[in-house]
């Protein structure tokens, strides 16, 4: 079938991106579904800072791509062999396909599969290709997604169905800022009713994290960001206090506000000082999470005697140590009461058309999640 699709040739264009225009509008096709495989229509599909990280170039990626990887959607078609879903189904796509087969699958850690990583990282399906051809060349799937289009041809094992009435923009947030920022509070950090967390950076991810902090029951919970327009956002959603920077001025302040510094501090912040600012604003015992996915070449440094003899953790955190067939529903649970609402960090709606100023949004760091729908 043919569809239209965001297709990146080259990354690293300058900015504007509204005048360099990186991503272009094409018609993109894709084969029948194989085996294991399956064609979701998108209904909506979020910017997220590692879409960004594509476009700029702080992440490589095997060229051309049609980026996207927070989507929602319905079945379209289905391939041999594929019972988990039918057409008509409501699903949440997934960033990491979980083979189900490989030892942290059996593990019950998907969120680390090795084979669909290495099938993220080469740009195809865990089920092979690429798929998708554009004049007679191949387009690159991004993390086995590629949903900044009409339709995403995916491994069935992409795919979390969700509830019917669930509308799609919201659910498009599961699948990443969601289950990155919640699961991060939840279960990377392990946060206690009780402790006391401040969360880095407040993006898609960062004020799900905030969610994720209440949720478990968090007394206090610092919001650090440099936009007070975010940390009343953040407010609003259950943080108690904001600081509104993000250097090692907010280290001090949260250590002053907390007396002494946090249980858990969560690095949402994509640099380099945030995750240094979040390490200096934990207590001693303290844990920092980060789920920053900086350009691969910057290293930090720090004493190590300071995380023995102060008995600090410092942890990755990738897709929150969720597990997505349990934790999407979960999450859509809380949601639906009231109690997790992903809904307030939607900013706004676009078209696909608009998808090079929508990253200019995002690289202003203007925005907190843009759905583009379908
Ligand atoms: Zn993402
Ligand atoms: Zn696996």
């Amino acid at each position: 079938m043919k569809f239209k699709a965001a297709v990146l040739r080259q990354s690293g264009l300058p900015r504007p991106y509204a005048g360099s225009r990186p991503l272009a509008i094409e018609t993109v096709e894709a084969p029948q579904p194989a085996a294991g495989e399956v064609i979701v229509a998108i209904k909506a599909a979020s910017l997220c800072h590692s879409d960004l990280s594509v476009v700029n170039g702080d992440r490589a990626w095997p060229m051309p791509i049609v980026p996207g990887h927070e989507a929602s959607g319905v079945v379209a078609e289905v391939g041999p062999g594929v019972h988990s879903v039918k057409p008509g189904d409501h699903v949440a796509l997934i960033f990491l396909t979980q083979c189900g087969e490989c030892e942290h699958c059996i593990e019950g850690r998907p969120s680390l599969c090795a084979r669909g990583t290495q099938a993220n990282r080469e740009g195809r399906l865990l089920t092979g290709g690429p798929r998708l051809r554009l004049d007679g060349q191949a387009v690159h799937h991004h993390m086995g997604l590629s949903a900044f289009a009409e339709y995403a041809l995916v491994s069935e094992k992409s795919l979390v169905k969700i509830p019917e009435d669930l509308p799609f923009v919201e659910a498009s947030l599961f699948g990443c800022a969601v289950m990155c920022g919640a699961g991060t509070a939840l279960y990377s950090a392990g946060i206690r009713p009780g402790q006391s967390v401040a969360v880095f950076g407040l993006g898609g991810v960062g004020l799900s994290a905030v969610l994720g902090a209440v949720t478990a029951g968090a007394a206090r919970i610092v919001a650090v960001d440099p936009s007070e327009e975010k940390l009343a956002l953040a407010k609003s959603l259950g943080a108690t206090d904001g600081v509104t920077a993000l250097g090692a001025g907010a280290a001090q302040t949260v250590r002053e506000l907390t007396g002494g510094g946090v249980d858990h501090a969560i690095d949402t912040s994509s640099s380099l000082d945030g995750f240094g600012s979040a390490f200096e604003a934990t207590r001693r015992g303290g844990s920092t999470v980060t789920t920053s996915l900086t350009n691969p070449s910057q290293t930090f440094s720090f004493p190590v005697a300071r995380i023995v003899a102060e008995a600090r953790t410092i942890k990755g955190s990738y897709i929150g140590t969720c597990v997505p067939g349990r934790d999407i529903p979960a999450f859509i649970r809380l949601y639906r009461q009231g109690r997790m609402p992903v809904d307030r960090l939607v900013t706004r709606t676009l078209k696909l058309e608009q998808i090079n100023e929508a990253f200019d949004a995002l690289s202003d760091a203007k925005v907190v999640r843009q759905v583009i729908i379908f």
